[in-house]
């Protein structure tokens, strides 16, 4: 690696030649700030938050934004003179000037990094007054965008077309008028967004954010006539305790179980278990494709961001996902059919409540096809931010909790359940189902370790029994139309993919809680996220989806068999080819 010598606050360090005066500084370990810079997305100098000065060749220091400027050798770098600091405060106080500074009910006052830096910069926020812009709050979609404290960062805008390939949102107008917006002001209810939440978690500040559900589950607990239920996604356990100050990656299943006793559900049970009930009725679904040649590859139907971005933008595709609807949709179906007419409960007076990583499962509650009793089957979803706050609201102590289990009659997962939050993870928890299946023995070993990993596309092959199975991972929609795109092309031959809307899967949904971009920045959070529910599977004494007992009695007791009529009535759907131009 070819390097150059830079000064930065008057000491001497080597920096790769090409990286920008920020990557040398952060890679000094000196903080420079920043708000619309977001790594390999976005570098694009707009929030002049990055100021430093710069001598090159001995000539007189002058100010240059960090995050566009490269090293050059001998640069002389100052990164926090009096001139510099004035200079990033003036920007902040013109931030402010046209900023909605409600921070007392902001749902980013705490984490938000406008916030943060307004009060280490000591910014009085009626510093410029003047003409503000007043806009209408969106809330046409699960997915709420308020303008009025929008800082102009882009940062929305790159993730939702360089990571996740959309591109529904960009800068509309100029000047003083410039707002964030889709074409031809359209809102995000109303086209091709997919509700993946990816620039909710890219958003510095609360100009974006997730629709509050948590007042229509409050209101159902405190019904008499009504029976709540609710059941957490696995990553919601690997992920929660960020919103009580745990460090990523800690799991605290128990104690989040105990704090959602304390809010008064009915019943709080173990998402785990419908992943096994989709893995069985998916694994099925693909090896009856297999021998009766029906439409291959198939690709997983878990993801309700991605289920809505292969409905847009790759309509003729429909046919190819799995018909399985997602286990949040299956618990609903299974607790308002099985479990209702075991317990003599009419499915109406069932409120039924996901607690997700996902903002995409809002739309999906409201899904056609999605209503097995006659009633949905999930009438509530809210994220993991969502759960913290009602937790928080509700004055109940997280961090002193001891740990309390699910309660039964769905109280048990598998390991193969829990890595459904990674991507990969239905794709592995498939494999150890089909190929016992298949090969009619147990497996030696269950890791699949090909398809782990953060990589954005990934392929395996294997040899299951007379089938050579070739298959593909991906996760991020971005990456899903590179794949998509060779598939069609008859460049890759596959049989069966995973697809994640998210990129690194579930436990970076769009739902989950907020880490600002210095931490997304020096954390693999994906990798961190996702190792919770690999130990959990490690650490499991139950690790496949056939074997769990629950899921064994359901088919005994109810659905027959895998694939049975009965099971396509209650836990598979159907799609919609809405094409570009459609909600
Ligand atoms: S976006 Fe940040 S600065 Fe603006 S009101 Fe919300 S917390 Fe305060
Ligand atoms: S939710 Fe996803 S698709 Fe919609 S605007 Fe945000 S990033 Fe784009
Ligand atoms: S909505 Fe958020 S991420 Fe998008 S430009 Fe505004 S402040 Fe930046």
């Amino acid at each position: 690696m070819e390097t150059v010598n830079i000064k930065i606050n008057g000491k001497e360090y080597a920096v790769p030649q090409g990286s920008t005066v920020l990557e040398a500084a952060r890679a000094a370990k000196i903080e420079i700030p920043t708000l619309c810079y977001l790594k390999d997305i976005n570098a694009i100098g707009a929030c002049r938050l990055c100021l430093v000065e710069v001598s090159e060749g001995g000539r007189p220091f002058r100010m240059v934004t960090a995050c566009v400027y490269p090293v050059t050798e001998g640069m002389e770098v100052l990164t926090n003179t009096p001139k510099i600091m004035k200079s990033r405060k003036l920007n902040l106080e013109l931030v402010l000037s046209n900023h909605d500074k409600k921070c007392l009910s902001c749902t980013r006052n705490t984490t938000c990094e406008l916030q943060k830096l307004c009060n280490e910069y000591g910014v009085d926020e009626n510093y410029f007054k003047g003409e503000m812009n007043k806009y209408e709050i969106d809330e046409s979609s699960p997915i709420i965008r308020d303008n009025n404290k929008c800082i102009l960062c882009r940062r929305c805008v790159a993730v939702c077309s360089k990571v996740q390939g959309i591109g529904v949102i960009g800068a509309n107008d100029r000047g003083f008028d410039t707002h964030i917006a889709s074409a031809f002001e359209t809102s995000l209810g109303d086209n091709a967004c997919i509700n993946c939440g990816q620039c909710i978690v890219a958003c510095p500040t609360g100009a974006l954010y997730e629709r509050d559900d948590t007042a229509k589950v409050m209101e159902a607990i405190a019904d008499p006539s009504k029976k709540v239920y609710i059941c957490t996604a696995p990553s919601v356990r690997a992920q929660i305790g960020e919103c009580f100050g745990y460090e990523p990656g800690t799991d605290v299943e128990g104690k989040m179980v105990a704090a959602i006793k304390r809010l008064g559900f009915d019943g709080v049970f173990d998402m785990n278990l419908t992943a096994d009930l989709t893995i069985m009725e998916e694994a099925t679904e693909f090896l009856g494709r297999v021998k009766n040649g029906g439409v291959l590859p198939m690709i997983t139907s878990c993801s309700p961001g991605w289920i809505k971005f292969c409905e847009h933008y790759y309509p003729e595709m429909t046919e190819n996902l799995s018909t399985c609807k997602s286990p949040q949709q299956m618990f609903g179906a299974v607790v308002k059919t099985y479990f209702a007419e075991k317990e003599g409960i009419d499915p109406k007076d069932i409120i039924f409540v996901s607690a997700i990583p996902c903002t995409a499962k809002k739309f999906e509650v409201g899904r056609d096809g999605e209503s097995a009793a006659g009633v949905p089957d999930v009438d509530v979803a809210i994220t993991t931010r969502e759960l913290g706050r009602m937790i928080e609201k509700a004055g109940i102590k997280f961090r002193e909790l001891d740990d309390e289990a699910f309660d039964i009659p769905f109280d048990i997962g598998s390991g193969a359940g829990a890595i459904f939050g990674a991507t990969g993870g239905v794709m592995e928890a498939a494999l150890r189902t089909a190929a016992e299946v298949i090969e009619g023995k147990p497996l030696e070993k269950l890791e699949f370790n090909e398809v782990r990993g953060t990589e954005g596309i990934k392929f395996a092959s294997y040899k299951l029994g007379d089938i050579t199975l070739n298959v593909a991972v991906t996760s991020g929609t971005g990456n899903a139309r590179k794949l998509l795109d060779d598939v069609k092309a008859g460049k890759v031959d596959v049989q069966f993919i995973e697809v994640m809307g998210c990129p690194g899967g579930c436990v970076n949904g769009g739902g989950q809680p907020h880490q600002p971009a210095e931490v997304r920045e020096t954390v693999d959070l994906r990798a961190v996220r996702a190792a919770v529910l690999y130990n959990d599977d490690a650490k499991a004494d139950l690790r496949k989806s056939h074997e769990n007992s629950a899921v064994k009695k359901l088919y005994d007791e109810y659905f027959g068999e895998p694939n049975s009529h009965k099971a396509h009535e209650i836990l598979h759907t159907h799609y919609v080819k809405r094409g570009v131009y459609n909600k």
